[in-house]
């Protein structure tokens, strides 16, 4: 929906005039489970949004509509409750702002989304930020940068009770176009890093399966990376977590950690050592190390931190078989969910028939693809 539209619907249901602003969904190109080991990201902003709508009313009720969800909520600002429901999103980001002290008044709101709901696209922290945003725009206050992401994802944490890191709302906040970015997650300095779109498009593809394993896997990583950590203190006591190692001083204690440790540890610090050679590979402006080394990735998940499958698997194969793949790995956390390609500009549109067509033989799976570019991060939505 382009904003006029949106705000001609936001004037048919509630009679006012708005202002809208919005926030992007995101995709990681690099360096995946390092950040609950203080390790280094590398995501980049899509060009799919979250757009929040938003006028103020005169009691201290939200009224909010989602197009995407179909659906009105009415909820009061005080004491709200979760209640299991797309609506937490929201109530949870206006429970946080207020408890920042941020006295908020009542609000109608309007969502339209073309970032994929569920998909691991982080359409939830684009809804966090976009409507953090519509909220803030109706008081003197203001929050940005590393606050209004804290904000975003202590919402997640705290009211919707998703435990997330802070990757996803921090770079719907600093996205910009042309750039993915850097992240340490450790301090949260950042780099914007540029991924020029004149020669390649970043191409998304949804194996379309979600296996059940996730959740229980994940924690179980977590607790395989700390035992790492704890064998590895013994011969360095400043490490405090999979970051604050090499390589190099790896291969002196591998021998001595349990195989399936060792294999868990060897992914985290390659993968960070990774990242940073991602981003000296796109400093010097080559593409193709860049997805030599997200192909490595993939490997690195696939063999020593197990958490891809056959359908992550297969796809990613058949990407790297078609002419114009630089690189192709599985993003997110794994067990299903998408893949993320770096793909020549004129190689595309094959590329995106041959991966929807090879998939869907092998699968019966029709995949969703998503081609993009670098995009701006949150921002006021203007009509011009
Ligand atoms: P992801 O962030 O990968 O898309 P999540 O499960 O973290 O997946 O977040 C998806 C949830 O966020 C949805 O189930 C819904 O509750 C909420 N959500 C996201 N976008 C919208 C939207 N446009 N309208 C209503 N709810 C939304
Ligand atoms: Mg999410």
């Amino acid at each position: 929906m382009m904003c006029p539209e949106l705000l001609q619907a936001f004037q048919r249901r509630f009679g006012s005039t708005p202002r809208i602003f919005r926030a992007p969904g995101r995709v990681n190109l690099i360096g995946e489970h390092t950040d609950y080991n203080d390790g280094y990201v590398f995501p980049m902003a899509l060009d799919r949004y979250t757009a929040v709508a938003v006028a103020p009313r005169s009691d201290r009720m939200v009224r909010v509509y989602s197009a995407s969800m179909e659906e009105e909520i009415t909820f009061p600002l005080d004491n709200p409750r979760r209640r299991g429901h797309w609506s937490d999103y929201i109530a949870g980001v206006a429970s946080q702002l207020e408890m920042r002290k941020v006295r908020l008044p009542g609000a109608d709101l309007l969502l339209f989304s073309d970032v994929p709901v569920g998909s691991g696209l982080s359409s939830s922290a684009a809804l966090e930020i976009s409507s953090a945003l519509a909220f803030l725009s109706l008081t003197d206050d203001q929050l940005a940068g590393e606050e209004l992401a804290r904000l975003g994802q202590s919402a997640e944490n705290q009211f919707v009770g998703m435990n997330c890191g802070i990757m996803d709302q921090f770079i719907a906040v600093h996205g910009a176009r042309d750039h993915a970015l850097f992240l340490d997650c450790r301090s949260l300095e950042f780099q914007l890093v540029p991924l020029p779109s004149d020669h390649c498009r970043v191409v998304v593809c949804n194996t379309m399966v979600k296996h059940e394993l996730g959740a229980s896997e994940y924690n179980t990583r977590r607790r395989e990376c700390e035992e790492g950590v704890h064998h590895m203190q013994k011969q360095w006591s400043t490490v405090k977590a999979l970051r604050d190692l090499t390589l190099e001083q790896f291969a002196h204690v591998e021998e001595e950690l349990d195989p399936t440790v060792r294999k868990r540890c060897r992914h985290v610090i390659s993968e960070n050592e990774r990242v940073l050679d991602s981003i000296r590979s796109l400093r010097r402006g080559d593409l193709h190390h860049f997805g030599e080394l997200m192909n490595s990735s993939h490997d690195s998940l696939r063999d020593d931190y197990q958490v891809s499958c056959e359908e992550l698997d297969l796809m990613v194969g058949i990407a790297r078989g078609i002419p114009g793949c630089l690189g192709a790995r599985m993003t997110g956390g794994g067990f299903g969910g998408c893949t993320v390609n770096l793909v020549e500009t004129d190689a595309v549109d094959l590329f995106c028939r041959e991966v929807g067509a090879l998939y869907r033989n092998r699968t019966g799976l029709a995949p969703a693809i998503y081609i993009s570019v670098p995009s701006q991060g949150a921002h006021e939505w203007n009509s011009q």
